[in-house]
C-alpha cells in the first residue's frame, strides 16, 4: 500500500518538474549572477587561432578581402594581416570592463523586474575578449565563446572609468556588450538557441536550404554577400513572409555595392523579393530594407538584415530602454518586437 502510495506521489513530482522545467532551469540560472566573468586572451596565438578559424575564412567571398583592404585577396594575406592587429590589454582597461561588468550585475534584479522576464540570466555565462587595432573596421564582433572589442572601445570605457561616467558607460558600452553577448548566447546555450530559432519562425522567418539558395539568388548578389562572423559557425539564411498568405518572399541581405568595395560599410541593406510559382521561387526584384513592410514591422534602424542580428539588437534595445528609460532606434509599438517580448516573458517568466 504505502508503495503504491510512495510511486503515485514521485509520479506527480516528476509530472509537475516535467510542466516548469524552464521556470526550474531559470531558478538554477539566477544562482550564476555572482558567478559571471570574462577571461582575456593573453595568448596571441590563441587569439590569431580564433581570429582566422576555417569556418569563419571559408565564408568569404572575394569582396570581403577587398573590403578587409586584403589585398591580394586571399587567406593567406588576410593572416598576414590580422596577426598585427592583435592588441595587449592594459591593467586600467581590464579595471574599466570590470567595472562595466559589476554596473552591469548590479542592474540585473531591475531589469529582471522591469522587462518582467528572466531571460537576461542566461547572459550570465563565462566569455572572452580579445582587443583588435581596426579589425573589421573597429565593429564588434563574435566568435565561440569570444568577443572582440576595438582599442577605441576600450579608450571610450576608461575613459568614461576615469571620469566616473557611469550613465554614458550604460548607453555605449555595456549596451554594445549586451548585443554581443546575444550572439554567444545564440551559438553557445542550448535553452536559449532553440528558444531563439522558435522566436525567428514566429517573427516570420523560415529557412531556406542551402541548395535551393544557391539555385535561386541571382551570382550577381549571391558573391557580393557580406559575411559575417557574428552568423557562425552554422551559415543559415531565412526569408521573411508578411503573412501566410502573401505570396512575396523577402530574403534579406546585407549585400556590397560592388565587387570591389572600399570598406566593410560599402554595403546595402536589401530585400531580393521572389514569387512562388507552381512550387518554384522566382526572382522579382532588389528594394532597399528602409522601403518595405519588413522595416516597418521589425521597427529597428540597424542589425536588421538577420535574424541572428535581430534578436540581439532586441534584447540590447531592450535593456537600454530599461536602464536609460528609452532606446532609439527600437520601436516599442512594432508587431516584431512585441511578439518578440511577449514570448520572451512567457518561455522565462520572473
Ligand atoms: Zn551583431
Amino acid at each position: 500500500m504505502y508503495i503504491i502510495l510512495i510511486i503515485v506521489i514521485l509520479l506527480f513530482i516528476i509530472i509537475y518538474c516535467y510542466k516548469h522545467k524552464e521556470y526550474f532551469i531559470n531558478k538554477n540560472q539566477l544562482n550564476s549572477i555572482d558567478s559571471l566573468d570574462y577571461q582575456i586572451i593573453t595568448n596571441w596565438d590563441e587569439a590569431f587561432e580564433i581570429l582566422t578559424n576555417e569556418n569563419y575564412l571559408l565564408s568569404f567571398n572575394k569582396s570581403d578581402f577587398y573590403a578587409r583592404d586584403i589585398i591580394p585577396p586571399n587567406q593567406d594575406t588576410y593572416k598576414q594581416i590580422i596577426r598585427h592587429k592583435i592588441k595587449d590589454i592594459s591593467s586600467s582597461e581590464d579595471k574599466a570592463f570590470r567595472w562595466m561588468i559589476n554596473s552591469v550585475k548590479e542592474l540585473y534584479p531591475a531589469i529582471v523586474k522591469s522587462s518582467k522576464s528572466s531571460i537576461w540570466n542566461h547572459y550570465l555565462c563565462d566569455f572572452k575578449i580579445i582587443k583588435g587595432d581596426q579589425i573589421d573596421e573597429r565593429m564588434p564582433h563574435t566568435h565561440m565563446k569570444t568577443i572582440i572589442f576595438d582599442v577605441e572601445y576600450f579608450k571610450e570605457l576608461v575613459n568614461n572609468h576615469k571620469k566616473n561616467e557611469i550613465n554614458l558607460m550604460l548607453m555605449e558600452q555595456s549596451e554594445t556588450l549586451i548585443h554581443e553577448m546575444g550572439h554567444l548566447l545564440e551559438r553557445n546555450n542550448p535553452i536559449i538557441n532553440n528558444f531563439f530559432q522558435d522566436v525567428y519562425l514566429e517573427l516570420g522567418f523560415l529557412p531556406i536550404a542551402t541548395e535551393q539558395f544557391i539555385n535561386i539568388v541571382p551570382d550577381k548578389f549571391r558573391f557580393r554577400i557580406r559575411s559575417n562572423p557574428d552568423e557562425l559557425p552554422n551559415l543559415q539564411y531565412y526569408w521573411w513572409k508578411k503573412n501566410q498568405d502573401d505570396e512575396d518572399f523577402y530574403l534579406p541581405l546585407a549585400l556590397y555595392t560592388s565587387d570591389k568595395p572600399k570598406y566593410l560599410t560599402d554595403t546595402e541593406m536589401s530585400l531580393l523579393i521572389f514569387k512562388e510559382e507552381n512550387g518554384k521561387y522566382i526572382y522579382q526584384k532588389k528594394i532597399n530594407i528602409e522601403d518595405s513592410d519588413y522595416y516597418k514591422f521589425l521597427g529597428i534602424t540597424n542589425n536588421n538584415y538577420h535574424p541572428k542580428e535581430i534578436v540581439p539588437e532586441y534584447l540590447a534595445m531592450w535593456y537600454l530602454s530599461i536602464v536609460e528609460g528609452g532606446a532609439l532606434g527600437l520601436d516599442m509599438t512594432s508587431k516584431g518586437f512585441k511578439i518578440f517580448e511577449t514570448l520572451v516573458q512567457k518561455n522565462f517568466p520572473i
